[in-house]
C-alpha cells in the first residue's frame, strides 16, 4: 500500500524582537516590544531562527518548556554582527544545554569571521563572564560565500540569503515554504544602488519582514545609516508583488503611538496604491500563521 504523504504543515511566523539598534524596554513600547532582532521561524518539520538580538532570551526559555528535556535541535540564520542582532546570544539557555544542536549561518568574509562573532563577545573576561567554550550545546557554523551561490537548505527547506544595502554588510534571507516565501529583508536602505537585485530577490513573497526603521522626514538626516523608510519600503512592495507587509527593526525611539500612525500611513498608501496587500508593524509575541 502507497504511504500516504502528509499534506504541508502550517508555517508559523512568531516575533521574539522587533526593535532595532538597541533595546528600548519601558511604558513607551509596551505594545510593540523593545528586545531586539529575534524571529523563530517553523515550516518544514525545521526550527529557524532568524538573528539573536536580546529576542533570542525569551524565545530560549519558551523552546525549554516545550521541549521539557529533550534535545533542541535548530538552525540559526544570521545576518550581521551589529549588536543587537547577537546581543541575546550569550543568554540564549539552551546553547548551555548538552545535546542542544544550534547551526548557525552567516556570511562574513571568512569563516573564522563567523564563529568570531560568535566566540568574541564571549571572551570570559571583558566582554561576557563565561566563555564560549562554557557553551554545551553542538555549535556549527556555516560560512556562506558571499561570492558564490547563496542557496542553501535547512532539511528540506529551500533558503536563499541575498546582500543587503547596509554599512559593513548584512544579508537578506528568504525561506521557501509550502505557504509561500517568507522574506527577511531587516537593516536594509531603501532606495540604494541595488534595488533591482532586492526587489528581484523580494518578489512575490506571501510574507515580507521589512526594515522600516524611519519615516519619510527622519531618512532625510539618516542616508547612510542603512536602514528603511516606511514610504520607500511600500514602493518597494508594491512594486514586487507582496502579499503581507510587517514593518520592522522599529527605532528605538518610536514609542507605540508613533508606530500606530507609522502603520496607518503605510496602511493608507497601500490602500490606494495595492489594495488587497496586508500592512502591519511587527510587535513582540506576535504570530502568523501562513
Ligand atoms: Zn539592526
Ligand atoms: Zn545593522
Amino acid at each position: 500500500m502507497p504511504q500516504q504523504l502528509p499534506g504541508p504543515s502550517p508555517t508559523l511566523v512568531r516575533f521574539w524582537g522587533v526593535r532595532g539598534s538597541l533595546p528600548s524596554p519601558g511604558p513607551a513600547t509596551l505594545r510593540y516590544g523593545g528586545n531586539t532582532t529575534c524571529i523563530e521561524v517553523r515550516t518544514g518539520g525545521e526550527l529557524i531562527v532568524i538573528d539573536a538580538g536580546s529576542g533570542i532570551r525569551p524565545l530560549g526559555e519558551s523552546l525549554l518548556a516545550e521541549h521539557a528535556g529533550t534535545p533542541i535541535a535548530l538552525t540559526l540564520l544570521h545576518s550581521h554582527a551589529h549588536w543587537d542582532h547577537i546581543q541575546g546570544f550569550p543568554f540564549f539557555t539552551p546553547a548551555y544545554v548538552p545535546g542542544t544542536r544550534i547551526r548557525i549561518v552567516g556570511g562574513h568574509p571568512t569563516a573564522a569571521d563567523l564563529r568570531g562573532v560568535f566566540t568574541d563577545q564571549m571572551d570570559g573576561q571583558r566582554w561576557f563572564p563565561l566563555p564560549f567554550e562554557r557553551l554545551a550545546a553542538t555549535i556549527t557554523f556555516d560560512h556562506l560565500d558571499l561570492a558564490g551561490d547563496l542557496r542553501f537548505r535547512v532539511g528540506e527547506v529551500a533558503v536563499t540569503a541575498c546582500p543587503t544595502n547596509h554599512p559593513g554588510g548584512s544579508l537578506g534571507f528568504r525561506i521557501e515554504t509550502a505557504q509561500g516565501a517568507i522574506v527577511f529583508l531587516s537593516d536594509h536602505e531603501t532606495g540604494g544602488p541595488d534595488e533591482s537585485r532586492i526587489r528581484e530577490f523580494i518578489a512575490g513573497a506571501a510574507l515580507l519582514i521589512a526594515d522600516a526603521q524611519y519615516d519619510a522626514s527622519e531618512i532625510q538626516t539618516r542616508r547612510g545609516w542603512g536602514h528603511g523608510c516606511v514610504d520607500e519600503v511600500m514602493a518597494l512592495a508594491g512594486g514586487s508583488d507582496i502579499g503581507r507587509v510587517v514593518l520592522f527593526h522599529h527605532d528605538p525611539s518610536h514609542n507605540d503611538a508613533f508606530l500606530d500612525q507609522l502603520v496607518a500611513q503605510a496602511r493608507a498608501r497601500a490602500g490606494r496604491d495595492h489594495p488587497g496587500m496586508i500592512v502591519e508593524a511587527a510587535r513582540e509575541g506576535d504570530a502568523i500563521e501562513l
